[in-house]
């Protein structure tokens, strides 16, 4: 089994940040992500979201929610893991996405929403720059995962689905298992 990789979202505000964290959270575990952390904040309608969905698409994705960002990072690399911090000051993820994939690692992810203190920077083992304009968290971390997986993690198939969708040229065909 190669490097755990875990998404820690930095800064979300319940009132503003629902939606697009709950994207977030979505294209962690559909792009093969094993854990999400929603740091610094308890917000119960991201994971009813991303378990509601675990439970039809299938597969399960660690999630954790209200720890300290900073002490997570801290222990994180403590126990030897790696520390990845997107942002757009950061080197090309180009220039290093091969040194990320062959260190075997495990990886914490960390996207922000609001601004991200100097302290991750600082800690992070790679800051990564999906291009150098500014955009999104859910582009960001979906490129990223595209490039880390090289492209695979869009042929997963994750386990005990309840719905599965029966790919098709026009319209909508999906396999509903137990029906
Ligand atoms: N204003 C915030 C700041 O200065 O830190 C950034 C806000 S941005 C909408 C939210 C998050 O999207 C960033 O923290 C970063 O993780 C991600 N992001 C946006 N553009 C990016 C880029 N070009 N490369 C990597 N990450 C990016």
């Amino acid at each position: 089994m190669g490097p755990k990789i875990y998404i820690l979202r930095y800064g979300h505000r319940p009132q503003r940040d629902k939606r697009i964290t709950s994207h977030v959270a979505l294209v962690a575990r559909s792009f093969g992500a094993h854990g999400f952390i929603l740091a610094d904040v308890k917000d119960d309608s991201i994971e009813r979201t991303i378990k509601k969905v675990s439970s039809r698409w299938g597969g399960s994705i660690d999630f954790i929610q209200g720890v300290s960002s900073y002490s997570f990072v801290k222990e994180w690399k403590r126990r030897g893991g790696e520390i990845i911090h997107l942002t757009m000051y950061g080197l090309h993820i180009d220039y290093v996405i091969d040194l990320i994939r062959r260190s075997q690692k495990d990886k914490l992810v960390i996207v922000g929403a609001e601004k991200v203190p100097r302290f991750f920077y600082r800690i992070a083992d790679f800051n990564v720059a999906v291009g150098h304009q500014p955009h999104s968290e859910v582009a960001a971390l979906a490129v990223f995962l595209d490039k880390y997986f090289m492209g695979r993690e869009l042929y997963l198939s994750p386990s005990n689905p309840t719905i599965r969708i029966a790919p098709s040229v026009k319209g909508k065909r999906v396999i509903i298992y137990g029906d």
